[in-house]
């Protein structure tokens, strides 16, 4: 006791930084100077105290003060000097300079022997040298490097130890703020991120086959499940020191994961885009013999004359709409977007969009219910895109209201919201939509039907078009069962007539779909087509119909004959300028698409020749969608019927244009127009 009573006063008289040693190089004592002087204490010296008590460092190695590559050399000095007895006339050694773990260098003095067998050591610092300062600077520039580049970097020592870590490593392998900073070799780091690999065993093999470093440069590639999938690649290379030495190891990190989704994005795009080149191609050959199917069928049906086999010819007619449908909806998806923008009133477009279900809604016992309110504003919008909308959305309703097998109602509903907005809703009372897929269920091919009956393109149409026109779709189950698409438009720039004060009725409840189209017809939002319009008396009407398709020409011809006008038949553009230049005629129907000489062509010869049927034309067209055509069709506002139409689209554009009084002047126009 009054040993150590001693030491401790000897170390504590002592201002200096002072150590006590043992023969053996282990701390037995260190004076206040000494802790400053050293900062904390290293992990493995303080963890060798045996008592709580005894003092930090106690009983660590002297070597194990100062940094790894010092060590060797202090120890062999702690030998030389310390079991030496200083009056044994071994030589004085050079009292050695060296650095501590914390980075500071001292010049180690042994003073005198402080006890029998003990020796007291003195460390005296130095200030920074040359080197030391250019040390210092390395590590900052350092430092400052890795914080800046994109990239994640790791430095390995060579036993393993990490030597520096840049923050954007941390971030981009998903370490937790703290889990960084806490990895101090490759084998703590491995227990934090191979969980987060995709193969975590093939991961943390891999990182190790790294560090037995038997390659030279490494480029790899590195998946990540957790938190997030990722995709990281990583270099390697080893630090070589001075002759070829191996230091360590640097790796670098970066993350593909953007590259990739970017990379799949493009490709599924291409992909889509010569999908869609396909897809128009095929539609628009299937659109003629459509158009033949469905016409004739619609004749067979209209005839009456197939005794006992109305029920085959509705059915035909029925497949033949189902697949015209999916032909329109297709080429819609896949056209260049050019939309038409005309005031529009939405009731028209509903009570359209009504007449062409309703055939088929009543033979599934399926209700439609319309609360149309009159005095709705127009909007500006594409009356064709508009319709696909809502024939897409009754579509769906019918089929979820199928699926219960017991009938039902679909309800459409248009509202005024505020002054700057119309609602259009359709509501049924199916089974509604499971929460699970409300989020996908606007994706393109995105169905639950089975193959044949779904397409999974109906809702993602119905979004693009209302975000093209500037409005919203919102969705929701009713309590009672059964989905409810909400959609807002806004109102046409010029302000809409005021239709309800005409009336004098605010809004109507219209109950059966039959009573609202009268009802409305009745308000003059439509013209009267129930009982069918009587139309004058066509006997001695000359109609010249050219069109390349030999069966849908025949079609036209004898629907034509059917209201009694006279049709000849011709099948290619310039025997029909001839014809035309001959013989008088009362109206042209000429497909678009023709070898030779095409529609377009065909019209523009007849305003050259100034012949008057340029007033009378109609064009039938499997190709309205193409941007070019359309602009070309508007710039000469040409009425026109696209395929596959129905019967009665084609008579009625017959009659229409036939009953078109040419304004004086409006043909000079038309013909500066084609110029
Ligand atoms: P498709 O009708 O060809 O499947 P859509 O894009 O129109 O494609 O619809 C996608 C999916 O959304 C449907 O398969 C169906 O599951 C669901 N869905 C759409 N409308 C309704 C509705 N009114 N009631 C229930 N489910 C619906």
């Amino acid at each position: 006791l009054r040993r150590a009573a001693r030491h401790r006063t000897l170390l504590e008289s002592n201002s200096d930084a002072t150590i006590l040693l043992d023969a053996a190089g282990t701390i037995r004592g260190l004076n206040r100077g000494a802790r400053v002087l050293l900062g904390e204490a290293p992990a493995e010296l303080s963890a060798t105290r045996k008592h709580a008590d005894s003092p930090p460092y106690g009983e660590g190695l002297f070597a194990g003060l100062f940094c790894a590559r010092e060590q060797e050399r202090i120890k062999a000095w702690s030998r030389r000097t310390l079991a030496a007895a200083p009056d044994t006339g071994t030589e004085p050694h050079e009292p050695p300079e060296a650095e501590l773990i914390n980075g500071v260098r001292v010049r180690i003095r042994a003073a005198v022997p402080a006890a029998e067998d003990r020796t007291a050591v003195l460390l005296e610092p130095l200030p920074a040298s040359d080197a030391g300062k250019q040390q210092e600077r390395a590590v900052a520039e350092l430092h400052t490097l890795l914080e800046w580049v994109e990239e994640g970097v790791v430095l390995f020592g060579a036993d393993e130890t990490i030597r520096a870590m840049n923050t954007r490593f941390a971030q981009i392998a998903g370490l937790a703020p703290g889990e960084a900073e806490a990895c101090t070799t490759l084998d703590e780091l491995l227990a934090c991120l191979a969980e987060n690999a995709a193969e975590p065993e093939r991961f943390a093999e891999r990182w190790r086959a790294l560090a037995r470093g038997t390659e030279g440069g490494v480029r790899e590639e590195l998946q990540l499940a957790r938190p997030v999938p990722r995709v990281l690649e990583r270099a390697a290379r080893p630090v070589l020191g001075a002759a070829g030495r191996r230091l360590g190891r640097v790796e670098i990190y970066r993350d593909l994961t953007a590259q990739r989704v970017f990379q799949s994005k493009l490709l599924q795009t291409e992909k889509l885009a010569a999908l869609g080149q396909m897809v128009t191609g095929v539609a628009h050959e299937l659109s003629n013999p459509l158009t033949s199917i469905l016409g004739y069928a619609q004749r067979l049906l209209l005839r009456n004359d197939v005794a006992g086999r109305t029920e085959e010819a509705r059915q035909i007619y029925q497949e033949a709409e189902r697949a015209s449908t999916i032909l329109r909806q297709l080429l819609l998806t896949a056209r260049e977007a050019r939309p038409e923008r005309k005031r529009v009133a939405l009731n028209q477009v509903v009570l359209r969009a009504m007449e062409l279900q309703r055939f088929g809604l009543a033979a599934e016992k399926i209700q439609l219910e319309l609360d149309l309110d009159p005095a709705l504003p127009l909007i500006s919008a594409d009356p064709g895109q508009l319709q696909q909308v809502l024939m897409n959305l009754i579509g769906n309703a019918r089929q979820a209201i199928q699926q219960q097998g017991h009938g039902g109602t679909i309800r459409l509903r248009t509202a005024r919201d505020g002054d700057r907005r119309v609602v259009l809703e359709v509501r049924d009372d199916g089974p509604g939509i499971p929460e699970a897929i409300q989020a996908c269920i606007f994706d393109p091919f995105f169905t639950t039907k089975p193959a044949g009956v779904g397409t999974g393109l109906g809702l993602a149409i119905v979004l693009s078009v209302v975000r093209e026109h500037g409005g919203q779709v919102k969705l929701s189950n009713l309590p009672g069962g059964g989905a409810l698409f909400s959609i807002e438009f806004p109102v046409a720039a010029i302000p809409a007539i005021e239709i309800g004060q005409r009336s004098g009725v605010a809004q109507e409840k219209i109950v059966s779909a039959r009573d609202s189209r009268r009802s409305i017809a009745r308000e003059g939002l439509l013209p009267p087509t129930e009982p069918a319009p009587a139309r004058a008396d066509r006997s001695g009407t000359r109609v010249l119909v050219v069109e390349d398709e030999p069966t849908v020409a025949r079609l036209i011809a004898d629907v034509l004959e059917d209201e009694g006008i006279a049709v000849d038949v011709l099948l290619d553009g310039r025997a029909a300028l001839d014809r035309a230049a001959h013989e008088p005629y009362d109206l042209v129907i000429c497909d678009m698409k023709m070898p030779g000489l095409d529609g377009q062509n065909f019209y523009k010869s007849l305003v050259r020749a100034r012949n008057p049927l340029q007033d009378k034309f109609l064009f039938v067209t499997g190709d309205v969608i193409a941007a070019h055509t359309q602009e070309f069709l508007e710039r000469n506002r040409l009425p026109h019927v696209a395929k596959p139409f129905r019967v009665e689209e084609l008579t009625e554009n017959v009659h229409r244009v036939l009953d078109r009084r040419t304004a004086p002047g409006q043909r000079a126009a038309a013909a500066k127009k084609t110029q």
